[in-house]
């Protein structure tokens, strides 16, 4: 790996900022000052920034129960963002697969492997992600039967041409139905009710694929096993 690209990945530098502390002579490999940013550095090599030894880190996978207040975005804006919630260096380079709204609450996974990141979320692996929904009115009876029937057939959005893909909904009360989604819109659930008429009141993510919140408590984080990863 050159070396502006290898220090940029192990702290907070930009390249830019990477190739200028490097022509500063901020930086020795194996004790020896190196300026050239296209200086190729292996596993091996000690690396010293400004004294500081450097290490790469490998690909992150990481599963967060999200609270509500807290944006899945690494732009900050007006809430705080799930990386803050995560204690690892440089936890704002992970990436949030896929998104769950401000007010939507459970698992979101984030990482720094793009492709397994694709793998997650590219509807043709049929990944399932299965959504609590609270609503704010009824479901019960033929409107219930119709809704499952809609939703299993796949039905248009506001503003959509293409149809939702099939997908299955349960209730566990007249006002909490289970949803599971094999494809993630912008704000897919709520327009999937609002589009039967209804409206979601609280909405909870509880599982992606075979992944499973248990025990996590609301705020918590952990990396994920390598069986886990395996998974996907
Ligand atoms: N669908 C929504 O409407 N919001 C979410 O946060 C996730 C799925």
């Amino acid at each position: 790996m050159r070396l502006d690209r290898f220090l940029s990945e192990t702290t907070d530098l930009t390249r830019s900022l990477a190739k200028k502390a490097l022509h500063r002579g901020d930086v020795t490999v194996n004790g020896e000052v190196i300026k050239q940013s296209a200086h190729q550095v292996s596993g091996g090599d000690r690396i010293l920034w400004e004294g500081q030894p450097l290490e790469l880190v490998g690909l992150r996978y990481v599963m967060l129960n999200k609270p509500g207040g807290v944006e899945c975005s690494s732009r900050r804006g007006l809430y705080p963002l799930v990386g803050d919630l995560i204690e690892l260096p440089r936890a704002e380079r992970l990436r949030t697969v896929g998104r769950l709204d401000v007010d939507t609450t459970g698992m979101v996974l984030l990482t720094d492997d793009g492709q397994w990141s694709h793998r997650v979320t590219s509807p043709r692996k049929r990944c399932g992600k299965v959504y609590r929904v609270t609503l704010g009115e009824t479901l019960e009876g033929d409107a219930l039967r119709e809704a499952m029937a809609r939703f299993h057939e796949g039905l248009a959005l506001a503003g959509e041409e293409k149809l939702t893909m099939p997908a299955d909904l349960t209730m566990r009360s007249p006002t909490e139905a289970e949803l599971t989604l094999y494809e993630g819109k912008y704000h897919q659930v709520k327009r999937m009710f609002a589009a039967i008429g209804n409206a979601v009141v609280a909405l909870h993510r509880e599982s992606i694929g075979p992944l499973v919140l248990g025990d996590l408590a609301e705020g918590q984080w952990r990396e994920l096993s390598d069986d886990e990863v395996a998974m996907f």
